[in-house]
């Protein structure tokens, strides 16, 4: 956090976008084998090569001056004489030079940060992890909870990649946690609601992304909790929704099958999304609760 408010206070640029541009790329670093690890406190990743400049030759330059006649992006950020990859402060400080000539609003950052990964999905992670930090002012935003609350009747098995007959062939992306209508659902995690709607498999569902990049979705509710809307900041253990038996036909269709809680769990690696098992961690929030 001292790292962030530094920069915020050097450049204008608030400190929750540099805290959501270093969480967005540690999880990306950690979704990926084709990237080292982060070695210091920031998750950001610049290649060598970047960093020094495409036709400098030593890629392991630190000279401030030699980087900047080669054209690389890295910087002094903390005034030691030295532009070096493996120092947080300069590292952040090359993203501040890199954001600042495109303008300290959310607009600017929007445009600054395309150009930076040339990804809209990246783009919103990165926005939506801001707006995260700005609501909740802290870094700590991993905490979890399990789906239902406690008191209430339920039961669920791993069936996570167990075939799925209806619309087509597929996988059976989640666990189903069955229970009576109208029990109440509840967010997993901080985070910020991406989807809400009907769907044709899912029936009435929502979908929030976490700080981690992680996607939660909840299907077939039998409804939503008032205030509800795209765009808008939960957090683990906030009512999102009734467990129901909507899905399979046009929107309102109910009653198809047994009522309750579709939940699944998709990871975003920077490139692409996919599916992994949920079961475990419903296990581990379920005895946490
Ligand atoms: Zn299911």
């Amino acid at each position: 956090m001292g790292l962030y408010k530094k920069m915020d206070a050097l450049t204008q640029i608030p400190w929750y976008y540099f805290a959501a541009i270093d969480q967005y790329e540690r999880s990306v670093r950690l979704a990926r084998r084709d990237i080292p690890k982060a070695s210091g406190i920031t998750g950001i990743y610049i290649k060598e090569q970047d960093w020094t400049g495409i036709l400098n030759p030593n890629l392991k330059d630190d000279n401030p001056s030699t980087i900047a006649f080669f054209d690389g992006k890295g910087v002094d950020g903390n005034g030691d004489g030295k532009a070096s990859l493996d120092d947080s402060e300069d590292v952040m400080y090359s993203i501040a030079e890199f954001l600042l000539p495109y303008g300290v609003h959310e607009y600017n950052i929007r445009i600054a940060l395309w150009n930076y990964y040339k990804r809209d999905k990246a783009v919103g992670l990165i926005m939506e992890k801001a707006k995260l930090y700005k609501t909740f002012e802290k870094l700590d935003l991993d905490g979890k909870a399990f789906p239902l609350p406690k008191g209430f009747n339920y039961s669920y098995r791993n069936t996570w990649g167990d075939a799925r007959g209806w619309g087509g062939r597929r996988i059976h992306e989640g666990t189903d946690i069955f229970a009576d209508y109208g029990v109440p659902v509840r967010s997993t995690c901080y985070g910020i609601i991406e989807m809400k709607g009907w769907n044709k498999y899912g029936g009435w569902r929502l979908g929030i992304r976490d700080i981690n990049n992680t996607y939660h979705y909840f299907a077939h509710l039998s409804g939503f909790a008032k205030d509800l809307k795209v765009g808008g900041v939960v957090k683990p253990g906030q009512l999102i929704g009734g467990v129901g038996s909507s899905g399979y036909g046009p929107p309102g269709t109910s009653g198809k099958f047994p009522p309750h809680l579709h939940y699944g769990m998709y990871k975003d690696n920077g490139r692409t999304e996919w599916s992994f098992d949920p079961y475990p961690y419903l296990r581990l929030w379920e005895h946490q609760k």
